[in-house]
């Protein structure tokens, strides 16, 4: 394993978040390699890593003063052995091909413990939405689109959000994909209702972390109810997080975004959470205008050099980290058990770092990590390309229901796994473990392609 981790390594240096990735799913499934000495012969590990296809291109757009701007775009079509290739695209600055590595390789275990058939792929671009107008967004949306379209279709590869890719952004890339191949087809997740969107596809990252926090709350005797949560981020993830731990009657103090964060003692009730759904949904504004609505909640900056985020440093019970990549170090860990934290549930992808994730495991916390616990998104996703196949809507009430029934399965699917190979309790192994299998057996199956 040494050996093939190295070569990953040598081969693409700089990629220090994919190798990241990669290191911690070889850590948890070394016990099954033990247990079937063919998955050596047949270089499962090798062929898993590689993607089946990396797509990167040239995106010109240009600005409302008529300036030209050139971008990059990204597919990673990682592994097709389950299903076509489904994951987001993301628009942030920070993107590069190691993060839409990590993205995709993650993606290919979450998709397989959906129970659905899905395949695993991620997108995007270092373009940066934030600040830009309506207008600029959507001529970089078609522009991204006109070459991304050659690559994608309802059976091969459906792209939907992730971060800085919202309904607005998917409605402009569904306008220029459909004016482009001349069909109206569920080539993208995550649409507007109006036009082949699921009822529930918003919420459904959100509520699934709290669906799958819940099950651990359960498993372990305990509810969510009464429990003080810190969660991160302020956007959908952060958002349908919070709502939904509001519903199920625990207590969210505090929200983020790049600037810094909100702390609100006394909660943020629905009255709350609406006000944060506009300033951040509609306005597009930062989470510090939350002080001025609420003038008893209290705004910490963020400070880089600190070398920890005072966002977990607050007595409570939970947290949901609901950002980004690699957002809770090794100290934040520390600060979270010294804070009183004894459950962690993720909702942004691989938000710790490999040396937090230690602590959690060590300190013996309830810990979900993000391939399990926000595979709800995915999931109501795979939802929406079945009613749209169907040319048919399901109710509210049953889109949720599907999405808490999926949520117990891939809590009861972690329990099962991890107790198979003897790491009760460890749902990181459990999620590693049990997503890989599948996969790995279906490429057998399947031959050597
Ligand atoms: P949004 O763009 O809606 O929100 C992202 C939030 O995280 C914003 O508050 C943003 O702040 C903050 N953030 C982003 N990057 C950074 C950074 N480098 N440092 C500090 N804060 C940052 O994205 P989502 O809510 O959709 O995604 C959040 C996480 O959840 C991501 O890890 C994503 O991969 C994951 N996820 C999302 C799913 C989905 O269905 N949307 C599904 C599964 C996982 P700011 O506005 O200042 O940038």
């Amino acid at each position: 394993m040494e050996q093939i981790f190295s070569s990953i390594v040598q081969r693409d240096p700089e990629q220090k978040e994919f190798h990241q990735a990669v290191h911690e799913v070889m850590e948890s499934v070394r016990p099954v390699f033990e247990r079937n000495p063919e998955y050596r012969r047949q270089a499962v590990l090798e062929r898993l890593t590689e993607p089946e296809r990396v797509i990167m291109f040239r995106v010109p757009w240009m600005d409302d003063q008529g300036q030209v701007y050139v971008n990059r775009g990204y597919r990673v079509e990682m592994n097709s052995a389950i299903g076509p290739y489904k994951g987001g695209l993301r628009f942030h600055p920070s993107v590069s091909l190691s993060i839409i590595k990590f993205l995709a390789f993650e993606q290919v275990f979450k998709n397989s413990l959906t129970t659905l058939h899905m395949g695993g792929g991620k997108g995007g671009s270092d373009f940066n939405p934030k600040g830009r107008t309506d207008a600029e967004v959507m001529r970089f949306c078609q522009s991204f689109m006109a070459e991304l379209a050659r690559h994608i279709g309802p059976n091969t590869d459906i792209p939907a959000g992730d971060i800085g890719v919202g309904a607005r952004e998917i409605g402009y890339l569904f306008g220029m994909y459909k004016k482009l191949r001349n069909e109206f087809t569920g080539v993208l997740t995550g649409k507007s209702l109006d036009w082949g969107g699921s009822l529930i596809r918003p919420e459904a990252t959100g509520y699934g972390v709290v669906f799958f926090a819940a099950e651990m709350l359960a498993h372990a005797g305990d509810s969510i109810e009464g429990k003080t949560c810190l969660v991160s981020g302020s956007g959908n993830v952060a958002q349908f997080t919070t709502e939904k731990i509001v519903q199920l009657g625990g207590r969210v103090v505090t929200l983020s975004d790049s600037s810094g964060y909100i702390y609100d003692e006394e909660g943020i009730d629905r009255e709350k959470l609406e006000f944060v759904k506009r300033l951040k949904n509609i306005r597009r504004g930062r989470i510090r205008e939350y002080c001025e609505q609420y003038p008893r909640a209290v705004f910490t900056e963020a400070d880089p050099e600190l070398g920890y985020n005072q966002l977990w440093t607050h007595q409570a019970d939970c947290a949901m980290p609901c950002a980004t990549q690699n957002e809770i170090n090794e100290q934040d860990a520390k600060n979270l058990v010294k804070a009183g934290v004894r459950l962690v549930c993720e909702g942004a992808n691989m938000p710790s770092t490999p040396s937090a994730t230690e602590v959690f495991l060590e300190e013996g916390l309830l810990y979900g990590p993000g391939k399990a616990a926000n595979a709800g998104g995915v999931a109501v996703s795979g939802l929406e390309m079945a009613q749209n196949s169907m040319r048919l809507s399901w109710p509210r009430e049953e889109v949720e229901g599907r999405l808490k029934h999926i949520m117990k399965s891939i809590h009861t699917t972690c329990v099962d796994a991890s107790a198979e190979y003897g790491m009760e309790g460890n749902y990181l192994a459990g999620a590693n473990i049990a997503g890989f299998v599948k996969v790995v057996n279906a490429m057998l199956d399947q031959g050597l392609v």
